[in-house]
């Protein structure tokens, strides 16, 4: 290998200096068992549909077995965590078994949940059930809604129990262990060099960005220091674009530490994430952040932009000049500005340029956030609205996005009006025929995501052995753009008893 490898084999938490990454083995399951897997992902890494119900599947990504000639190892990394240096922290609960090139892609094969590392600080390195649903599915939600994102190949119980004081009622209890196996490009993330730096290892820092530029940026052909700043932009590049597609779909991270940006530009490690149901840019699913609510929806660009700073702090001594660095920040606000408001257009079916639109989509937010709003159905809803619509019909159309009715009178009624007066005689401005208009506004206004309480659904059902559901929400999360007629009874508001509900990642 190119990298450094921790010398010690000891699996104990500690600090590993001057390393990438320590060599450690899953530990073996009691009794594992496969709740569902990707077929697609399957495939992707090269396996065919019959492998999955195969026992060396079973034991290879329940950590039961490790794959011949192969060393499984965790990552050293460190980060920024709610804004403050964190120091060193790595893969505390994901063991990573071995790249596969397959098509002329490369992937990293990695198991979550599967036992502890050097860096699992003070917890015990695996993941209960609940955890794990979540993760899994909504990888896959996030990479079937086109939002770049790491993969689920599998979902495991492990049959051992693992003790947790976040259940429901507060009490510690135990719960059904879990491994889910993810597939991603790597997981090396912006605090995978801030820990370098941070320790003024500038050898390793330069071994590791040479490293990721070599196997992973293939298209990167500077040399010297502009090499590090063409890495940077390009990071830079396809993070902006996540965070659009985020705003774009309702989806919320909640824990966007540093050590939670991949490099690639791709949605990684789902903890508490949450969807918007009621459009509310300062809505976070996380609870230990509701206070401050840092990475609350609207934030989201800044937070990257800030996690940005980090990672071109961390990148610096490599490139030793601060102005390329800052003219890439610089630009990110305004280019950022520009993508968002092209993503709003498509959103309204907006083809043509008209320099009103910027107002028409401002107005339209703050409507949003008015009175509750569902922001899917409210989007879905949007593209039943036709060139011939009074401002009632349209206003119908719209109707089954508002979550009380009562709302909906006064000068909120009026300023819907207005709007969708100024909303029909623009798309009156394009071109396109209503019929093409919708079809266009929805690929990319979903009809089915992944709210938070039907993750809960499926978890109350895994937890008393039933998948139904699981299997069930896969399927129709694989076409969210489609109308899907069966699956109709999810395109609903947030049931009442389901007000905020939120999930736990640990
Ligand atoms: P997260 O907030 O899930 O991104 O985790 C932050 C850090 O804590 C990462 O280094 C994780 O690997 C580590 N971590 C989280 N949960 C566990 C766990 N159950 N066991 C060991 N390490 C964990
Ligand atoms: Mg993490
Ligand atoms: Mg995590």
């Amino acid at each position: 290998t190119e990298l450094p490898a921790d010398p010690s084999l000891e699996n104990i938490p500690r600090q590993v200096e001057q390393a990438c990454f320590s060599y450690v083995a899953p530990v073996k399951p009691s009794n594992p068992e496969l709740i569902h897997a990707s077929v697609e992902v399957a495939n992707t890494i090269g396996l065919k549909e019959e492998d999955i119900a195969s026992t060396a599947f079973l034991n290879m990504f329940s950590g039961t077995t490790i794959y011949p000639e192969t060393k499984p190892y965790a990552l050293c990394y460190a980060g920024h965590q709610f804004g403050n240096w964190a120091g060193q922290l790595g893969d505390g609960r994901a063991i990573n078994l071995t790249e596969v090139l397959h098509n002329n892609e490369s992937f990293t094969l990695q198991l979550k949940g599967a036992g502890p590392t050097p860096y699992s600080r003070n917890a015990d390195g695996f993941a209960v059930l609940r955890s794990s649903i979540r993760e899994y599915l909504c990888a896959e939600a996030m990479h079937y809604l086109g939002v770049p994102t790491t993969r689920s190949l599998s979902l495991m119980l492990s049959g051992d129990p693992v003790l947790r004081d976040v259940l429901y009622n507060g009490n510690p209890a135990y719960e059904k262990g879990a491994i889910v196996a993810r597939v991603a490009p790597s997981f090396i993330r912006f605090g995978s060099f801030e820990i370098f730096a941070a320790r003024e290892d500038h050898e390793n820092l330069k071994l590791l960005a040479d490293f990721t530029i070599k196997h992973h940026f293939p298209n990167i052909h500077e040399e010297g220091s502009q090499k590090y700043v063409a890495f940077f932009e390009e990071v830079t590049q396809t993070t902006l674009k996540m965070i659009v597609e985020w705003q774009r779909v309702g989806f919320v991270h909640g824990v966007m530490n540093t050590d939670n940006m991949s490099i690639h530009g791709i949605t990684i490690d789902y903890g508490p994430y949450g969807w918007l149901e009621d459009y509310n840019s300062g809505w976070t699913p996380n609870t230990t952040d509701r206070q401050h609510k840092r990475y609350r929806f609207g934030n989201q660009p800044e937070i990257a932009l800030w996690n940005l700073y980090q990672l071109a702090n961390a990148l610096y001594p490599l490139i030793q000049e601060a102005k390329p660095l800052e003219t890439i920040l610089d630009a990110f606000s305004t280019d950022y500005e520009k993508e968002y408001l092209n993503m709003m257009k498509n959103k309204l079916g907006f083809q043509i340029k008209k320099e009103q639109d910027i107002i028409l989509i401002q107005s339209l937010t703050q409507l949003l956030e008015n009175v509750e709003t569902d922001m899917t159905i409210f989007f879905r809803n949007l593209s039943n609205i036709t060139k011939a619509d009074a401002t009632t019909t349209a206003f119908n159309s719209i109707k089954e996005a508002f979550y009380n009715e009562n709302d909906l009178k006064g000068t909120i009624m009026k300023d819907w009006h207005d709007w969708l007066e100024k909303y029909t005689i623009r798309i009156n401005e394009e071109t396109l025929l209503d019929a093409e208009r919708k079809e266009q506004m929805n690929l990319v206004n979903p009809k089915y995501v992944l709210r938070n309480y039907m993750a809960q659904l499926c978890i109350d059902d895994a937890d008393k052995g039933d998948y139904g559901l699981i299997n069930e929400l896969y399927e129709m999360l694989k076409k969210p753009y489609d109308e899907q007629p069966n699956f109709q009874k999810w395109f609903a508001k947030r049931p009442d008893w389901a007000r905020d509900k939120v999930g736990c990642s640990m």
